[in-house]
Parts: C-alpha cells; sequence; structure tokens
C-alpha cells in the first residue's frame, strides 16, 4: 500500500468537546448549508441558521426541524460562523455579520476562494477555517442519514485560540467526514486545486470532450441519439468504473478492442497542446486572473457568464438528451442526486 503524503484524519482523531458546547450558525441554505445544519443538528450541536427575512429557504429550514434567524441574529449568538452562501455572495454576507465576531470566534467556509483571493479580510482575533466536504451538499446529508460518511477537507488560515484545527476537526466530525477520512490542506491548495479541477477536467474538460464528439458524429452524418448515447450517457458508466477501481478498473472491464482503441487514441485527442492549455489555465487560476475576471463579471452583471449559459442550454445534445432521457426509465427519479446513483 502507498504512504498517504497528507494526514488522513478520521473519527477517533476528533475530539467533539471542541464543538458540542457551542452554537454553530449556518449561513445559507442551499447545496452545503442544508447538509451541515442537518447533520450537526442530528450530531447533537447547537445549530441555528441564519437566513434574511425574506429568503425563500426560511420555511426549509423551518420544516427540517432547525432554529432560522436573520445572518446577524445567527452570528452574534454562534461560536462558529459557517458561511455556506454562494461564493460570489460571501463578501457582502460577511460585511453585514462581520460586528458580530467576538475574538476566539470562527469564522469558517468550505472553499477558500474570498480568503485566498483577499475578497474577505476577516478581523485578527478570530479563528478562520476550512471544512469542505469534497461532494455536493446532497450526497453529504445522505450519506449521513445511512451511516456512512463523506471524504473532506480541513484548514486552518487563521489560529488566534490555538484550538483552530481541533474545532475544525470536530466539524468534520459533526457533519460525518471523519466518518470517510478528512485530509488536511491550505486554503490556498483547496482553492486552486477545486478551480483547477472544475476549469480543467470536471466541469470544463468534460463538457468540451462531449460536446465535440457529439458534433463530430453528427456533423459526419450520423443520428443524434446514437451521438448521445455513445459521447454522454456512457460516460457514467465508464467514470462510475474509474471511481470504484481507478483508470486500471476501467479499462479491464472494456473490451480488448475499447481498451485498445483508447490507449491508442486517446492521447490524440487530449495531447500536449490540451495539457499546455491546462498550465495557462492553472497560471490563471495562480496569479489571480480566473478571480478578477469572475468577480468583475459579477459586478458588471454576469454578461458573459449569461450569454455562455445560454448558448450551452440550446446545444443540440441538451435537446436530443432530454428528449432521450424522457423515453428511458432510468432517469425517471425526480431527483438530480439520485439519477446520478442510479446504475
Ligand atoms: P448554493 O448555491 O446551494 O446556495 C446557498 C444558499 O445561500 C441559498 O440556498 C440561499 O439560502 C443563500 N443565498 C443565495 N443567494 C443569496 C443572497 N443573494 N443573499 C443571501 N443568501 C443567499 O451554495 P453551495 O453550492 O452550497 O455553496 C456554499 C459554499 O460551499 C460555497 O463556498 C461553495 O464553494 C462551497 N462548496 C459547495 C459545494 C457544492 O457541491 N455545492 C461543494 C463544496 C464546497
Ligand atoms: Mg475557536
Ligand atoms: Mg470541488
Ligand atoms: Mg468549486
Ligand atoms: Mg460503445
Amino acid at each position: 500500500m502507498t504512504e498517504f503524503t497528507t494526514t488522513v484524519y478520521y473519527d477517533d482523531d476528533a475530539d467533539r468537546s471542541q464543538i458540542d458546547d457551542k452554537t454553530v450558525a449556518i449561513l445559507g441554505y442551499g447545496s452545503q448549508g442544508h447538509a451541515h445544519a442537518q447533520n450537526l443538528a442530528d450530531s447533537g450541536v447547537d445549530v441555528v441558521v441564519g437566513l434574511r427575512a425574506d429568503s425563500s429557504s426560511r420555511a426549509a429550514a423551518r420544516e427540517d426541524g432547525l432554529r432560522v434567524a436573520t445572518p446577524v441574529e445567527a452570528a452574534a449568538e454562534a461560536d462558529i460562523v459557517s458561511v455556506l452562501v454562494p461564493d460570489t455572495v460571501q463578501p457582502a454576507v460577511f460585511e453585514e455579520i462581520r460586528d458580530e465576531l467576538e475574538p476566539g470566534n470562527t469564522l469558517q467556509f468550505a472553499h477558500g476562494f474570498n480568503i485566498h483571493y483577499n475578497q474577505i479580510r476577516p478581523p485578527e482575533d478570530v479563528d478562520v477555517t476550512l471544512v469542505a466536504p469534497k461532494s455536493p451538499g446532497h450526497l453529504v446529508r445522505r450519506n449521513y442519514e445511512s451511516g456512512e460518511g463523506t471524504p473532506g477537507l480541513i484548514a486552518v488560515y487563521q489560529d488566534t485560540t490555538g484550538d483552530a484545527k481541533e474545532e475544525a476537526l470536530a466539524y468534520a466530525h459533526g457533519i460525518g467526514c471523519t466518518r470517510a477520512g478528512v485530509i488536511q490542506t491550505s486554503f490556498r491548495e483547496e482553492t486552486e486545486t477545486d478551480l483547477f479541477g472544475e476549469q480543467a477536467v470536471l466541469c470544463g474538460g468534460v463538457t468540451s470532450l462531449v460536446k465535440q464528439g457529439y458534433e463530430t458524429l453528427v456533423d459526419a452524418g450520423y443520428s443524434p441519439e446514437m451521438a448521445y448515447f455513445e459521447c454522454l450517457n456512457e460516460l457514467k458508466l465508464i467514470v462510475d468504473l474509474m471511481y470504484e477501481d481507478g483508470l486500471g478498473g476501467m479499462w479491464h472491464s472494456v473490451s480488448d478492442t475499447a481498451e485498445f482503441g483508447g490507449l491508442t487514441r486517446g492521447d490524440r485527442i487530449v495531447d500536449e497542446h490540451s495539457r499546455e492549455r491546462m498550465e495557462e489555465v492553472l497560471e490563471e487560476v495562480q496569479d489571480g486572473t480566473f478571480a478578477r475576471e469572475w468577480i468583475l463579471e459579477n459586478q458588471a452583471g454576469r454578461p458573459s457568464y449569461s450569454q455562455l449559459k445560454e448558448a450551452e442550454e440550446n446545444h443540440d445534445i441538451e435537446e436530443v438528451g432530454g428528449r432521450l432521457r424522457e423515453l428511458f426509465a432510468w432517469a425517471d427519479d425526480e431527483d438530480d442526486t439520485e439519477k446520478a446513483e442510479a446504475p
């Protein structure tokens, strides 16, 4: 077995007394917020959800049995303020609640963007930590309920109390992450690897690969339905195999023909030019170019973002896919995350 170069923490490494007598404010009740709030509450931690008076999430949080207050009230009451509103909204919410942070309190994040790129400058007398499940929030909740865990990361940016890391580990325990394992990282490493991963491989890279493959087949006269199945639908099966057993697990399960074809052709598709582009994209993440672009884009009312989103929504593969998914039973489930796990 290979040695981990990083330390992995499990349940036994967490000292729950670090959090059991504290109040945790969860600001935002979206993907991560609802999962952290409910998991912590079920773990016996005192939780208050901070939402604006006009937030549509208020009813949902109350229905889930949670106490709801405004972000300012919640932060005033809390020892740990977990900032789980969207990254672009966090600086404004922070300005609202900053005066409620008392010396020794903790300001906590699930992604390092605003701290790493200086969009939030926390007071010097609070702890600043990160507890980031490496998974969408709905799985964080579902895994907790089923007794499983969700792998996660912790990081400490500022430790004024001397127990910032222990408290973060206890929080990670409370949401179920230490059941699966928690890796210690830094705000910088979490932010840069997260942005690079979603841009180059996970969200950006993979959708471009799918669209280019689909268009190549359709332009050559093959039916859009065939192209959809081959280039998008089957991707899930391949990724599941890689997820379970690595690249080798996937190569083992596909035919020898697929293996030989893939091994001889794959590197011609994603080649040294793509690698150079990846390095450029990484540099833009590292030197702050991407962060600046995204911040300015938001200040300008998201003109490019809206345009790109619309073009993506109007791509032929979406129309074909929508029709096909209606016709096939595997996509019956309403819940996206359920769908993602269907065999
Ligand atoms: P989200 O988009 O699901 O929504 C967060 C919630 O914030 C909303 O449901 C709402 O309650 C509130 N909100 C939205 N707009 C608001 C506004 N203008 N003012 C005040 N409140 C508002 O957020 P998310 O995806 O859970 O992201 C929260 C944090 O978790 C981010 O830092 C993100 O990077 C991080 N994160 C997300 C995931 C994920 O899979 N979604 C995974 C790891 C880390
Ligand atoms: Mg503390
Ligand atoms: Mg990520
Ligand atoms: Mg991300
Ligand atoms: Mg095939």
